[in-house]
């Protein structure tokens, strides 16, 4: 029997930033009502990670506190995928893999997962599979309906990622995009210091995660480019320029940001937030770590999980960045002052 509400519970978190453009225009234009989870808060950290081991990442903790929220909210269908590889032998990690069993596991309830495969690897499973199978339980099967629906969701996601790398924030892209605009800002700012934040969107758009980054490093007068900056063009081409192999299916947001932005001229620095617990990271970040020296690029490397003080926090993004300004004046003069000759070209920090 078909579910009778036409009704999706999407939790804020994990691949809501990767994928929510494409899929919130997916399903409205199927006639969904979304609910999307609550903001995270102190509640959906300390209760996701009561459900979850202690070494699980945080990524995966916040994401369990979300669906807490949404069965608070009293939804009964929650969009829980699985995306297993994103390309052929290109894959996510055992947690997103396995995100659905995960979730059926550690959070009890009356609830439905609205469980979906994204397999390009084993199973043959693209996109347009992957989405089949989210509104099958809801009784549709028209193709074209469902094709017209995918055409809606990649209109919304390129305007999305335009704006972003037009320098719009998430929230401002993401709310111009459901308004069916493309909105681009004519005038640039400029600021003294350019830093490239490597990072999953997961990661640095949740504001609770990173105690919202993006503000911080603004009242520092830094500016901040990301992978979303970024074209998929570029990010290729920094993977390149860094010589690594794609294996992990978020590892062009990392390392294809990471060589892009260590080899482009205007960026000072660039800083690093992983999630403690995280396998692929830990690879990736070494990589990273290990050819910023050939670029001679100072990096700061920040490794967050749920005890993460802000005020320990904010204390390693100034020093960095009070750094990366020292330097910029000693490149620019002639005559060094003591101050300016103090200089750190690689620390990192563990936050926990
Ligand atoms: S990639 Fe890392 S941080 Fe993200 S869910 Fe997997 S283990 Fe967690």
């Amino acid at each position: 029997m078909p579910l009778k509400e036409k009704t999706i519970g999407i939790p804020r978190a994990l691949v809501y930033y990767n994928y929510i453009p494409f899929l919130s225009a997916f399903f409205e234009h199927l006639g969904f009502e979304i609910i999307y989870s609550d903001y995270t808060t102190k509640k959906t950290l300390s209760e996701g990670s009561s459900l979850v081991v202690t070494e699980t990442c945080l990524p995966i903790k916040v994401y369990v506190g979300h669906v807490l929220n949404l069965i608070e909210k009293g939804v009964k269908n929650i969009f829980v995928p699985s995306i297993q590889s994103v390309a052929p032998k290109i894959y996510n990690c055992s947690k997103i893999r396995g995100l659905p069993d995960l979730i059926r596991n550690v959070v009890k309830g009356e609830y439905n997962i609205i469980e979906a495969t994204l397999d390009k690897s084993e199973k043959n499973l693209g996109l347009v599979e992957f989405l089949k199978q989210a509104v099958v339980p809801f009784g549709i099967k028209d193709e074209n309906l469902i094709q017209e629906a995918i055409k809606e969701g990649f209109i919304r996601y390129n305007n999305f990622r335009v704006m972003m790398q037009h320098g719009m924030s998430f929230d401002n892209a993401l709310k111009y995009a459901k308004e069916g605009k493309v909105v681009i800002n004519s005038t640039k700012s400029e600021k003294d210091v350019n830093v490239a934040l490597i990072a999953h969107g997961y990661n640095i758009y949740d504001k609770r995660v990173c105690m919202d980054v993006f503000k911080k490093l603004d009242s520092l007068g830094v500016k901040v480019f990301n992978a979303y900056s970024l074209t998929e063009e570029q990010l290729k081409d920094g993977l390149n320029s860094i010589d690594v192999d794609l294996y992990w299916a978020n590892q062009l947001e990392m390392s294809g940001a990471a060589g892009y932005f260590l080899r482009t001229p205007d960026i000072d620095g660039v800083i690093t937030i992983t999630a403690f617990g995280c396998g692929p990271d830990s690879l990736m970040i070494e990589d990273i770590k290990r050819k910023s020296k050939n670029f001679n690029k100072p990096l700061l490397n920040l490794t967050i999980d749920e005890h993460t003080g802000e005020a320990g926090f904010v204390t390693r993004l100034e020093a960095f960045c009070d750094m990366l300004y020292r330097k910029k004046r000693a490149q620019n003069k002639t005559v060094f002052s003591n101050e300016d000759i103090d200089l750190v070209d690689d620390y990192s920090i563990n936050l926990r």
